[in-house]
């Protein structure tokens, strides 16, 4: 079978014809329709950020056809449109126990640790399926798989609840995801802070109120906007230093910001009047659980989660075509998700 493939770290991707893999007692093979090209993947291709072995097909956002099933598999069939959890967990360790499965001391994500979307087919633990509902394209259950994920579980990590007032700090494709979520978990208004105008139009498009810094700390325009209150619920997707501690600065008392960008160095925030004083709180948030994204399936099909707007192309399973994508990531031009679709359907 067609796989794009790295082959050696800080080097393009290369198309490679190598064995269709075959599903062990209990996985599936799936036939992909549709793989995500995530801003991940720029890192593991730099080496900013490491994978497994070489050489590695990448992708981590997967969705297609059920193709072949092991002797143990039951629930899963062949024809089944599934897309797929992308940590393959152990299930009995005692974080998988505890249903903290993103800990798990034997987790491998796949497209890191195994063989991944970035071709014509993909093997994986069976459990790690999940149904696609029928008005769900491929493409949008493969994008759901990992940023909108995360997005609704900083949410969920954020206790949010129906009412309340919610900051999103970074503007992509989390940013897009989150503002849908939050009104889906019953959020009465939504503010996106992003220094760039284009994502802050789009954010406004999806029902936010912008907030732009260039018109002064971000913080003190949240507060302003929400009649010196502050929002209950502050999401931070950015990772930068700056806009962590301006998320804790802009709570209202009892709110919570909870820390999903992967930051480079610490940040300070004054302990007494932002955090002591307003019983407000900081919570960090690492990937998301299976039963999440069987949620979030749901509120695809039910119309409360949009990603087809959230789709700038479909490309072939092609070498070239995938490296000018990560390209653009890279250089954080990619304002939203590329999705290769192997077979051109
Ligand atoms: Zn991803
Ligand atoms: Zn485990």
């Amino acid at each position: 079978m067609r796989a794009v493939q790295l082959i050696e770290v800080g080097k393009p991707l290369e198309l490679q014809e190598i064995p269709l893999p075959e599903p062990g007692p209990d996985e599936i093979r799936v036939k992909v329709l549709a793989a995500g090209i995530c801003h991940s993947d720029a890192h593991y291709r730099a080496g900013t950020a490491s994978v497994g072995f070489l050489p590695i097909t990448l992708g981590h956002e997967i969705a297609g056809v059920v193709d072949a099933v092991g002797p143990s598999v039951a629930g899963v069939s062949v024809g089944d449109r599934v897309a797929l959890h992308y940590l393959f967990t152990c299930g009995k360790c005692e974080y998988c126990a505890r249903g903290l499965e993103q800990f798990c001391v034997k987790g491998r994500m796949v497209g890191k640790h195994a063989n991944g979307g970035y071709a014509e087919y993909v093997v994986a633990p069976a459990r790690n399926a999940i149904p696609i509902a029928d008005s769900v394209s491929p493409a949008a259950a493969a994008i759901m798989m990992c940023s909108s994920a995360t997005a609704f579980h900083a949410l969920r990590k954020a206790r949010i609840a129906a009412g309340d007032r919610v900051a999103i700090f970074g503007a992509g494709g989390l940013g897009m995801s989150a503002i849908q979520l939050a009104r889906a978990c019953g959020a009465t208004e939504v503010f996106a802070v992003d220094i760039d105008q284009a994502k802050l139009d789009a954010a406004e498009a999806y029902g936010a109120h912008p907030v732009d810094p260039a018109r002064g700390d971000p913080a003190r325009q949240l507060h302003d906007l929400t009649r010196g209150r502050g929002v209950d619920v502050a999401l931070e997707f950015a990772g930068l230093p700056v806009t962590q501690a301006q998320a804790v600065e802009s709570l209202a008392v009892q709110g919570r910001a909870a820390l999903a960008g992967i930051s480079s160095g610490p940040f300070a925030v004054h302990g007494y009047p932002t955090l002591i004083n307003r019983e407000a709180e900081i919570v960090g948030v690492s990937d998301h659980l299976r039963s999440e994204l069987v949620t979030l399936m749901e509120f695809a099909r039910s119309g409360l989660l949009d990603l087809e707007s959230v789709i700038a192309d479909r490309i072939p399973l092609d070498a070239g075509e995938i490296n000018a994508r990560l390209d653009a990531l890279a250089e954080f031009r990619g304002r939203t998700r590329s999705v290769i679709v192997p077979s051109g359907e």
